[in-house]
């Protein structure tokens, strides 16, 4: 079995696809006709713009304009006529092929921009690999992948799909993706869950056991892929993919309601957002409001933060689709998991305990303070609520304050429209703001539970790490018991708790808070319907009756069976 990162729900069954992206072997020969030789170049020149150009048009539609303004950066290289000058003069100077001269010249800016110091430029050197890639391609006639025309039930397996790649799946012959690089947050991640298909990534030394025509098996549910599975396994698993299919087609009743419990209370049902292909889900599936607006895809793919009014356009555009329901945005959560190459000039040797989130933004005022101003000016058309991550101590908490006054107050020397009362609430994630719950909860407006971060520092387990994948447990009673401070510190201060890591999806997690009190659950939104459904199942007295024990038990082993005994489990996670 091979542990990945769940990067887009569901279960893919069918045949391994390998897609490359090898460097192409360039062989160097003597040319006598020059003018012919030069002439290819240019001939390629006008195939790459017009593929890139197409690629460009998907992108653009499929995932957005920041996203495909990487491709119009590709063509502008390629189009810019001292590269072409360049090209040309060694061909006649050096008299030999021209796919030769273009690679030693691709190479060379590949090698400068790699070393240089400012990270735009350092940024530079990938797109001149790309172009390098596709240009040879076409000059040498070499197949690339079409992945618009893969067989039926193709798994697409592979090193890292760029994003000139990625927007040409066709979701008709592809059954799931799984990639050996990548995050939640990479472009493959964010594309696979718009078009709503099963996906893994960030699964160690794929390429060395996947080589093509294999039968896989991907679970985009919990990051976990089986290559040329046994029989009984395909069975399973084929099982799982029909109750995957009757589940959902069952849960459809449940789009128009609202989440409430067995014995009648109602539950906040909220959705994560982690990329605005989401939201139409969101909207279809009745969510109460966004609970945990991932703000770090604004961030990604691209090579220097946004600017606040790119930001302040896409907040506004989520705040105003909500029409009124709650949007809590996340300030940037960067760090750990989620890499902004970008945004650090040395790597840290433990990045998920450095510099990052809220220790970033805090290090980094003028950035931090777009974002804030930005979110401030949405605020004014919904109801907008900031969330700060990773908060260990309630100084963080207060300097974040002191810094959105500063903001208010530029905001109104700048003569911005923007909302005064937007209420700040912290994410206990660190063991430090669990045990620390009382005093923040006398400062911040709201609490979010973030139970993938919670779980991995109270357990001091890896959330990515394969190895140790087996001592994360969202139910260890460590983590259960950190729970249970955080919900009572809130419930006294008479602040609302919510949990957003994936546990709050969890069926076998969701008796747990409902039991112990907490006020709104926020999921991925493939799981909006699901939990609503078990919600209905599940009577929160009957569980508030149970805390005691289950808190008093000693492993995560007890604590499953005790709740799986005792809840009916429709839905697959
Ligand atoms: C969490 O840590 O539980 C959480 C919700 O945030 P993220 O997964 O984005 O770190
Ligand atoms: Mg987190």
């Amino acid at each position: 079995m091979l542990i990945g990162v769940a990067a887009s729900a569901g279960i893919g069954i069918g045949k391994a696809v390998l897609i490359k992206q090898d460097e192409i072997e360039v062989q160097k020969y003597a040319v006598s006709f020059l003018d012919a030789e030069k002439q290819r170049f240019l001939d390629a020149v006008e195939v790459f713009v017009a593929e890139v150009e197409r690629a460009f048009e998907k992108v653009k539609l499929n995932v957005g304009e920041a996203e495909a303004a990487i491709l119009s950066a590709q063509i502008a290289i390629i189009k810019d006529p001292e590269l072409t000058k360049e090209v040309l003069r060694s061909v006649e100077r050096q008299k030999v092929n021209v796919e030769y001269i273009f690679n030693s010249i691709c190479n060379g800016y590949i090698a400068l921009f790699s070393n240089l110091e400012d990270e735009l430029m350092r940024a530079r050197a990938a797109d001149f690999r790309d172009i390098r890639n596709r240009m040879l391609s076409i000059m040498l006639g070499v197949q690339t992948v079409d992945l618009t025309n893969l067989p039926e039930g193709s798994i697409l397996v592979a090193e890292d799909i760029p994003p000139s790649q990625a927007a040409s799946i066709n979701p008709e012959n592809i059954r799931a993706i799984i990639t050996q690089e990548g995050t939640k947050f990479s472009h493959i991640a964010i594309i696979a869950r718009a078009l709503q298909m099963p996906a893994v990534v960030a699964v160690e030394n794929l390429l060395d056991v996947v080589h093509g025509g294999e039968t896989i098996i991907v679970d985009g549910y919990k990051g976990k892929a089986w290559v040329n599975p046994g029989e009984a396994e395909l069975e399973d698993h084929r099982l799982r993919l029909m109750g995957d299919r009757e589940r959902r087609a069952r849960l459809e009743s449940f789009r128009e309601r609202v989440a409430r419990t067995a014995d009648g209370e109602r539950i906040g049902l909220l959705s994560n957002l982690a990329v605005p292909q989401e939201l139409a889900v969101i909207r279809d599936h009745n969510a109460d409001g966004v609970g945990l607006f991932r703000t770090e895809f604004l961030y990604m793919e691209r090579k220097k933060p946004p600017s606040e009014s790119e930001q302040y356009e896409a907040y506004k555009r989520v705040v105003r689709f909500l029409e009124g329901k709650p949007v809590v945005i996340r300030t940037l959560d960067v760090g750990g998991d989620k890499d902004i190459p970008y945004l650090y000039r040395d790597r840290e040797l433990n990045p998920f305990l450095g510099y990052r989130a809220v220790r970033y933004c805090l290090g980094n005022h003028d950035m931090f303070k777009a974002q804030l101003a930005a979110i401030l000016r949405a605020a004014v058309f919904g109801d907008v609520r900031i969330l700060i991550p990773m908060i260990t101590t309630v100084s963080e908490l207060r300097q974040v304050r002191e810094l959105v006054a500063e903001v208010r107050g530029e905001l109104l020397a700048r003569g911005k429209a923007f909302r005064e009362d937007v209420p700040i609430g912290v994410m206990i994630e660190t063991p430090a703001a669990a045990i620390c719950a009382e005093e923040l909860a006398r400062e911040a407006d709201f609490f979010s539970i973030g139970t993938n971060d919670l779980t991995q520092y109270v357990l001091a387990v890896d959330r990515g790490n394969g190895n140790v994948a087996s001592l994360y447990s969202e139910l260890h009673p460590a983590v259960l018991r950190m729970v249970e401070m955080t919900v009572r510190a809130a419930k006294k201060a008479g602040i609302k708790v919510s949990v957003c890591g994936e546990s709050a999806s969890d069926p076998l997690a969701i008796p747990f808070f409902l039991g112990i009190g907490v006020d709104e659950l926020s999921v991925s939104s493939g799981f909006l319907l699901s939990v609503r459904s078990q919600l209905s199942t599940v009577s929160a007295q009957y569980w508030r009756e149970r805390i005691s024990t289950i808190l008093a038990m000693e492993t995560p082993a007890e604590v499953t069976a005790y709740i799986g005994s005792r809840v009916d489990t429709p839905q697959e996670e």
